[in-house]
């Protein structure tokens, strides 16, 4: 019989009812340290008392309007991700997959108003995810999300990850833009190189394409920079963005400089519940802190040492960890072993992390994580670590 939750997903045996910073309790009162954040999405940890007060406020005042009316609070985040970025403009949503949508249609509309609608095709790459909505699926183009629904929204053309001239070859006259993670999450924690991205950038600028970032997962503060693209130094047209920007409130956003939006007029787009008061004053209070001049130093600072101890770790267990990677907060175990082995012996031991494609296991900690928690969860993994290596034969053929 199905449950009355459409079986969708495949939970751990383990329910939550209470949070505090980077940790999280049970509710069989077990104490978790938190290194998913809720796939990358608690960049605060949880139940921060500055976005406690912000929503609570918030909620005694006012919830909902609809776009039908000025929203200040959109207005107050838009300006300010607008000074803190490469864009002009801003379009809020409610999830990454919903940002994706936006950028999608923003860069086929682009060329659209500009004389060129048969120039609707986005170039993606091989390991990509962008949401689960029917073009974010295409987009990804991933067999096990596309299978079974139907036809593939058209207009996504897919490289293998990293391949410069395979981008070259697939950009034709429908070529509309390129849409890629400076750093793959779900696909396994596998960065784009700088130079890689700088390339992109000028291929763009060569055929006349969109340069469409999705850092859902890879931006505010998580890499140690506010986004991963500025690691690189290159602006992106369009970017997606959602997970971390509500620290845990559904909230997302479609950046945009002027020129790319130049087609999204009254009417071309809209959400219901997009940039709705709560989410904004939510979003705003995170901004607050984001934006400390002492937060991204921190995030750096205590990313160096997380790194640099998840590879001492590494280098002692060679047979369960075969590398670790990624930039700043946004890390991965890539492993010898399958990874659920690990993230299940780290979850018994009372600290969660994240699988991924390539099998890996993703850690990413709330930013606001310090030394003390560094250690505890790095004396986790090493138990872990250990068990597997000890484990008897027959748990092995699992
Ligand atoms: C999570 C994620 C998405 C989808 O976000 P949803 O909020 O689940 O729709 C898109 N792109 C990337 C890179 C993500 O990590």
């Amino acid at each position: 019989m199905i449950t009355p939750i459409l079986p969708t997903y495949a939970r751990a045996p383990v329910a939550f009812e209470r949070g505090e910073g980077p940790f999280i309790f049970a509710t069989d009162g077990r104490r978790f340290l938190d290194f998913g954040a809720g796939i990358a999405v608690n960049a605060l940890g949880h139940a921060h008392p500055h976005l406690v007060a912000a929503l609570t406020a918030q909620a005694a005042k006012l919830w909902h309007t609809s776009n039908l009316y000025q929203v200040p609070g959109q207005q107050r985040l838009a300006e300010r991700l607008v000074a803190a970025t490469f864009a002009d403009t801003v379009f809020f949503c409610n999830s990454g997959g919903e940002a994706l949508e936006c950028a999608i249609k923003m860069a086929r509309k682009f060329h659209s108003h500009n004389g060129a609608p048969q120039r609707y095709r986005l170039i993606t790459f091989e390991g990509a995810f962008h949401g689960r909505t029917l073009a974010t699926i295409a987009a990804g183009g991933q067999k096990k999300y596309l299978e079974g629904f139907g036809p593939k929204v058209e207009g996504f053309d897919q490289v293998p990850f990293g391949d410069l001239d395979a981008v070259k070859r697939a950009i034709g006259p429908e070529t509309a833009g390129i849409l890629i993670e400076p750093i793959q999450g779900e696909g396994g924690i596998r960065p784009v190189a700088p130079e890689k991205m700088r390339a992109l950038r000028q291929l763009c600028d060569e055929h006349g394409l969109l340069l469409v970032l999705d850092e859902v997962q890879s931006g505010m503060g998580r890499t140690g920079k506010l986004f991963a693209h500025e690691l690189s130094g290159v602006t992106p047209d369009i970017m997606a963005i959602a997970k971390a920007l509500g620290g845990g409130f559904p909230v997302g956003a479609c950046l945009a400089t002027e020129r790319a939006a130049s087609g999204m007029t009254a009417g071309v787009h809209g959400s219901t519940f997009g940039g709705n008061p709560l989410a904004m004053a939510v979003a705003n209070a995170v901004l607050d802190i984001v934006l400390e001049p002492s937060f991204l130093p921190h995030v750096n600072r205590i990313a160096n040492y997380l790194k640099q101890q998840l590879a001492m770790v590494a280098d002692k267990h060679r047979d369960v960890i075969e590398e670790v990677r990624g930039e700043g907060l946004l890390l991965g175990l890539k492993c010898k072993m399958p990874n659920n082995l690990l993230i299940d012996a780290m979850r018994e031991r009372g600290l969660l992390a994240i699988g991924a494609g390539d099998n890996v296991v993703r850690i990413l900690p709330p930013l606001i994580i310090d030394e003390d928690h560094v250690r505890e969860a790095i004396g986790i993994l090493n138990d872990a670590c250990l068990s597997l290596t000890h484990r008897p034969m027959k748990d092995a053929a699992k």
